[in-house]
């Protein structure tokens, strides 16, 4: 049975997020990203949000957050809502000021009867996913130290609007079966808050990592158990993982490829833009963090159209 499927009601995309996290300098992996981001917002004349995601506090470093911005300036990346530093960011962009939001999209579920609570230790996992272990425990939701999991069904079919390229009809991956909505220490998870902060800023273009896809089936299933459900409107492009000629993740690259690095070298940014372009082509040479995207986009075969 497909989950309700708007997607025929044609919107626009017209707004766009960057979403850093501020858990580690940003590296090459995060500017090919963005600059994909702001070249396709560009080409389909959506805004861009800055959208920094600090939930996990434990990982969050001043230092971190700084880089983000020092990065977005020192790139001339663009952005047209969100922090413009760390101080607004803090006093108005916190994701810990959308608390009472996430509480109420979890009131919902489970006021809809979409949740089971869970007590398992991450070691009961089976080759990482969740095999369904306390769906009829009947475990109590408001009992100390338990995750709350979302009740799914592997046979959901996932309507999906994406750039350029046909999908088969998509299903949640076994690693999203009964994902967790709320971790054991009560705060919401990564899942359910984007979908927050999405629907709550009209984000409506999303720019990904192809590793992300299963996450991004994991919130358009959870986007369609909130009412209202404009998220399947939503215009994603999951860009193929970044290699360097080696074959090794430019994500998982460090020291080096941090731009704060390149900074402190004296780069400027169309050197960061070629040597980034050039990790993973040396042939390429864009200029600028836009011919960069742009360079990206044709590469990797993302075109205007919207399927
Ligand atoms: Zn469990």
């Amino acid at each position: 049975m497909p989950l309700s499927d708007t997607s025929h009601i044609a919107q626009a995309p017209r707004l766009t997020r960057l979403a850093p996290t501020p858990s580690g300098f940003l590296h090459v992996g995060n500017l090919l990203s963005f600059a994909a981001t702001i070249a396709l917002a560009d080409r389909l004349h959506a805004k861009v949000l800055l959208r920094i995601d600090d939930l996990d506090r434990d990982r969050l470093r001043p230092a971190y957050l700084q880089d983000i911005f020092d990065t977005l300036h020192h790139m001339h990346i663009p952005w047209h809502q969100g922090p413009r530093d760390p101080e607004d960011f803090t006093g108005n962009w916190s994701q810990s000021l959308r608390m009472a939001r996430y509480a109420e999209f979890l009131d919902a579920l489970r006021a809809g009867g979409h949740l089971f609570a869970c007590d398992c230790s991450r070691t009961q996992l089976v080759d990482g996913n969740y095999p369904g272990t306390c769906r009829h425990k009947n475990i109590p939701l408001d009992q100390p130290g338990v995750a709350w999991r979302l009740i799914t069904s592997p046979d959901a079919i996932i309507p999906m609007r994406s750039i350029g390229k046909k999908r088969p009809p998509m299903r949640l991956p076994p690693s999203m079966y009964d994902f967790v909505v709320r971790k054991k220490n009560g705060e919401p998870a990564y899942q359910l808050a984007s979908v927050a902060d999405d629907l709550q800023f009209g984000v409506n273009l999303v720019v990904r990592g192809e590793d992300l896809l299963p996450s991004t089936l994991g919130q358009l299933y959870l986007a369609s158990l909130l009412p209202p459900n404009p998220f399947p409107q939503t215009v994603f492009w999951h860009h193929p993982l970044l290699e360097g000629p080696s074959g090794h993740k430019l994500s998982k690259s460090a020291g080096d490829t941090s731009i704060r690095f390149m900074r402190e070298q004296g780069m400027s940014p169309a050197e960061i833009c070629t040597a980034a372009a050039r990790m993973i082509d040396p042939g390429a040479r864009p200029q600028n963090v836009l011919e960069l995207g742009n360079w990206l986009l044709q590469r990797e075969g993302a075109d205007d159209r919207i399927i």
